[in-house]
């Protein structure tokens, strides 16, 4: 098997659908997001120089992209494929993705804009285990214990403000929406609704990995 892409704009719910395809397929999560944010938490020079971009919501360049991600591929866990979230943003980064990497499937999560900014603002995530929850639509079953790890403490990511959402937002549909059109040319895009509740998208999605 090669890998899968978790593909849609920021905010779509492709972290929130990562676990469950990671656990069906034992595809390992690769989310070139959280590897930006691991950099720059550890103060790494790769961190400093993609700083500015994520801070802005812009894409941090191509080449610092496709290198991290090229290193990331070669370890031993990611032998039999990985699941990406988060790349590839732009076409450049999926003709050097398929430089190294077959791609067997693209599930690509679509929700409308209007609904972006409501997800993004609500969002907090686990300090410990990294999962994912909002504030309305995806809250802990107990007041501030972590579902997954019984955690206590969760986090706001710094980008996740409104201003920020629109740079994002406009990031994503003048160079990356593009990409879907890529994929579909090439036959492995899968568009689902993700302007549903949770359980239902990943069923979807549970669905089409089974019929591969
Ligand atoms: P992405 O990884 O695509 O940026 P996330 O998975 O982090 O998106 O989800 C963004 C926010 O929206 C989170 O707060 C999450 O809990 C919430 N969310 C995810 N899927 C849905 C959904 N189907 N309906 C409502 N909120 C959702
Ligand atoms: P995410 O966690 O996927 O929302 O990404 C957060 C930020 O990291 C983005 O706004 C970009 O600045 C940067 N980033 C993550 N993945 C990529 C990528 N594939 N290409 C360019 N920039 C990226």
């Amino acid at each position: 098997m090669g890998s899968i892409v978790l593909f849609g704009p920021p905010g779509a719910g492709k972290g929130t659908q990562a676990t469950a395809i990671s656990q069906t397929t034992g595809l390992p999560q690769v989310s070139t997001g959280d590897m930006l944010r691991a950099a720059l938490a550890q103060g790494s020079e790769l961190g400093e120089r993609a700083k500015v971009f994520m801070e802005s919501g812009q894409l941090v360049p191509d080449e610092v992209i496709i290198g991290l991600v090229g290193e990331r591929l070669q370890e031993d866990d990611a032998g039999d494929g990985v699941l990406l979230d988060g790349f590839p943003r732009t076409i450049a980064q999926a003709e050097a993705l398929q430089d190294i990497e077959t791609v067997d499937l693209v599930i690509s999560i679509e929700v409308p804009d209007e609904r972006i900014v409501e997800r993004i603002c609500g969002r907090f995530s686990c300090a410990d285990c990294g999962a994912v929850y909002h504030d309305t639509f995806n809250q802990t079953k107990t007041e501030e214990i972590c579902d997954s790890c019984s955690g206590s403490e969760f986090i706001r990511r710094d980008d996740d403000n409104e201003g920020t959402v629109r740079s994002r937002l406009e990031a994503y549909h003048h160079q990356t929406a593009p990409l879907a059109d890529w994929y579909h040319q090439r036959r492995v895009l899968f568009r689902v609704d993700g302007d549903r509740p949770i359980d239902e998208i990943r069923d979807d999605i549970l669905a089409t990995l089974k019929s591969l």
